[in-house]
């Protein structure tokens, strides 16, 4: 039997809370134990402080909102703007991979608005990769084990690619029965009211992610509020057929057949 252990690997403080926490959220209530990570810090995230007292805020920020999702917290290994496709960050990220040996990965999309979401995505997926493999060092050093795990993309910003292409999810969560906790964990970042307004034009990033969440939930036909997801391919990381959040999560699971259509077998 696989672990029921889950991590969602996000970029900056708030990221997972927008695209994965609900997710996370119905995993931790079907029995999962849950756990919280982004490879920044976020301390690019403000016009009003500088970089160490915005690190210092949002992690704190960061913290508080783990808590009320009920996952264990790991610490950034980075600064914003610096999530680069480097040895250093794969060392950092495959030994939190190793300690807390997932059976689920969540992570960004691979396509996505801005390089920090899709080099966490990269990372994220040859971190995985590597947890069996002892020629690959970590650090700080961590033995490796032979398991199974299922990596999953979330949606985007606008539910679109970096060249404003649509990207359809590959199955639904139903974040319906949660929604409150996940948007009370959003809350818990209070830095970022002020800054995305300045630099995204949002009016309230409470709001982005509500209507985000309706709109996938729409896309589903079936429930209220929604999460999205594309499973990454199997090859060295699980079988097949593996699927452990459609197992996970039963009725409030729902495999977008749209999109099943466009996949191309190789064979
Ligand atoms: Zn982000």
């Amino acid at each position: 039997m696989p672990s029921k252990v889950a991590i969602a690997i996000g970029a900056h403080p708030d990221d997972i809370e927008f695209y994965m926490a609900g997710t996370l959220l119905m995993l931790k209530q079907a029995g999962y134990e849950i756990h919280y990570m982004t490879v920044a810090n976020g301390n690019c995230g403000s016009v009003q402080y500088n970089a160490a007292m915005t690190r210092s805020i949002r992690h704190a920020e960061a913290r508080a909102a783990a808590k009320i999702l009920g996952a264990h917290f790991h610490p950034s290994i980075t600064n914003d703007l610096e999530i680069i496709y480097s040895l250093e960050l794969l060392r950092g990220l495959a030994a939190v991979i190793r300690e807390v040996k997932p059976a689920i990965v969540l992570t960004h999309s691979p396509q996505d608005y801005m390089e920090d979401h899709m080099n966490t995505s990269r990372l994220a997926v040859t971190a995985a990769f590597t947890r069996g493999m002892p020629n690959f060092k970590t650090v700080p050093p961590r033995p490796t084990a032979d398991y199974e795990v299922t990596i999953y993309h979330a949606m985007t910003n606008g539910l679109c690619d970096q060249l404003r292409r649509r990207i359809i999810p590959g199955a639904f969560v139903n974040t319906t029965l949660v929604h409150k906790t996940q948007l009370k964990a959003l809350g818990a970042h209070k830095s970022q009211q002020n800054w995305l307004d300045v630099s995204q034009g949002m009016n309230s990033f409470l709001l982005a992610a509500e209507n985000m969440l309706l709109a996938v939930g729409r896309l589903s036909k079936k429930f209220k509020y929604a999460e999205g997801w594309r499973r990454h391919l199997h090859y060295g990381y699980c079988k097949l057929e593996a699927d452990p959040l459609g197992r996970a999560l039963g009725k409030n699971y729902l495999v977008n057949k749209t999109y099943e259509r466009t996949l191309q077998r190789g064979f």
